[in-house]
């Protein structure tokens, strides 16, 4: 990635497949170090294992995901205040659906809470910016999943000048003041940017066009982001720079391959729930006098 410093790469390599040359938490943005426009986006770092063992990976790890997110939801149904969040932030076909479909959608959906944002409805325009965003945070036990954010503010809204920048510039810190409140109540907090070159995005958007399932993916608005190409990495790399936080840092994912992306996010996604060191919740009942009572029916 386009460090130009870099950092440790010989950490938490325990436990991992050989392929992980490096723990994908490398990818984690160092604010005033890292250089988004020296990142490679169709780079794999880290990864040496190719594209077919990055997908039998994400596979594999079905089954601990879904053990994890079972025992999360165990613990917020028997009074947890725990949640964790992932985010995901990228241009037009950087693949956020496709995350929430091939990662996202190993665990049972009903312990997810899915949230996309669009441009804000009229309801939502008549409140703050954090306000719809507030009302879509994960409940204690769910894994509450962003398709684009709150980070909108300081993205389209100052590239397209929806406000003026005097206004937009005052959204870093508030938002990193609402991501520790966040944080502080007990949600685990993943953000993912997905970065893909003007190549990949052209050629994805073009399959779009010639593929009439597809074209209800299209919108003739991507091509006007895309005239605003170096805008949108400027704005990027503010983003990252300032609210890549201790308890919310960014991750900078290259997404010109799926198959990488969506394995760095099984990873990531993986390594929060770990970090909650989940157990199962003791019964509040006495469970072998319900046994004598079962079987006395
Ligand atoms: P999509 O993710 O393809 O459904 O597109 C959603 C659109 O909503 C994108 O063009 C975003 O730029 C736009 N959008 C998201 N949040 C905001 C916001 N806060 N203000 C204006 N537009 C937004
Ligand atoms: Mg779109």
């Amino acid at each position: 990635m386009g460090k130009r410093s870099k950092g440790s790469d010989d950490d938490g390599r325990e436990g991992r497949p050989p392929e992980w040359t490096t723990h994908p938490t490398t990818l984690r943005w160092s604010p005033g170090d890292d250089d988004l426009t020296a990142l490679d986006p169709s780079a794999t770092p880290g990864w040496d294992g190719g594209k077919a063992a990055a997908t039998d990976l994400v596979a594999a790890h079905a089954g601990e995901l879904s053990d994890l997110q079972e025992r999360l939801f165990a613990e917020g149904r028997s009074g947890g205040s725990r949640s964790v969040l992932l985010v995901l932030q990228g241009l037009d076909t950087s693949g956020k659906g496709g995350i929430v479909r091939h990662v996202v959608g190993l665990v049972d959906p009903q312990g997810v809470m899915h949230r996309s944002f669009g441009v804000p409805t009229a309801e939502e325009k008549a409140h703050g910016y954090l306000w719809r965003v507030r009302n879509a945070l994960p409940r204690p036990g769910y894994i509450g999943v962003f398709d684009r954010s709150h980070h909108e503010q300081v993205l389209v809204v100052r590239v397209d000048g929806l406000e003026p920048p005097e206004e937009w510039a005052t959204h870093y810190d508030e938002i990193n003041a609402f991501e520790a409140a966040v944080a502080a109540s007990g949600t685990t907090i993943v953000k993912v940017a997905l970065m893909i070159s003007r190549d990949e995005q052209k050629e994805r958007l073009a399959k779009r066009l010639d593929r009439p399932d597809k074209h209800w993916k299209y919108d003739p608005a991507d091509i006007d982001a895309r005239l605003r190409w170096d805008d949108y990495v400027a704005a990027y790399q503010d983003l990252l720079d300032r609210t890549s936080t201790v308890v919310a840092p960014w991750h900078v994912v290259p997404a010109d391959h799926k198959w990488y992306s969506r394995l760095v996010v099984s990873e990531l996604l993986l390594d929060a729930l770990r970090s909650l060191d989940l157990g199962w919740p003791l019964a509040d009942f006495d469970v072998e006098a319900e046994k004598r009572r079962l079987a006395a029916t």
